[in-house]
């Protein structure tokens, strides 16, 4: 087994799609390690998506990811990273494969739900800047 990390951000959140989209997650096989609703600052998300600070939607997905709560969790399952991904479909959701959490929850390329980790690699920095071990289980 290995393990991935998301969020369910702002917009997911906002617009009530958190129960769903948990049980989307748990009913595909994914065990939840770590999880909690908290805000990320503007220094956070600036690092967080740190790769992307020179591409022309910076300011504005720095804007989006911290105008309210997400839920911030680590999943495990067995090929966590790559599964997640399909389970979630396209960064645009216009072009999401149909029952995937994007294409059912998610509203623009900008605003589309969740965050799914693209490498083992980065799943473990991504969940290690969220969650201390004690509150992985
Ligand atoms: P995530 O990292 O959130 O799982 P991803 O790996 O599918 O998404 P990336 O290309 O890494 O997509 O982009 C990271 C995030 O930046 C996207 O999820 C989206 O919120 C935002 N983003 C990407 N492209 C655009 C765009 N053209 N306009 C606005 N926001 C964008």
């Amino acid at each position: 087994t290995n393990r991935t990390f998301t969020m369910i951000k702002p917009d997911g959140v906002e617009n009530g799609h958190v129960g769903a989209i948990l049980e989307k997650i748990t009913a595909s096989g994914f065990r939840i390690v770590a999880m909690k609703l908290t805000q990320m600052t503007t220094a956070d998300a600036q690092e967080f998506y740190g790769v992307h600070k020179e591409r022309p939607f910076f300011g504005e997905l720095v804007e989006f990811m911290t105008r309210g709560p997400i839920v911030a969790a680590i999943l495990e399952k067995e090929n966590a990273v790559a599964d997640f991904r399909t389970l979630i479909g396209a960064t645009n959701p216009a072009e999401a494969a149909e029952g995937t959490i994007r294409a059912l929850y998610a509203a623009s390329v900008g605003e589309n739900a969740v965050h799914g980790s693209d490498s083992d690699e980065n799943a473990a920095i991504e969940g290690a800047f969220h969650f201390s071990g004690r509150e992985m289980f």
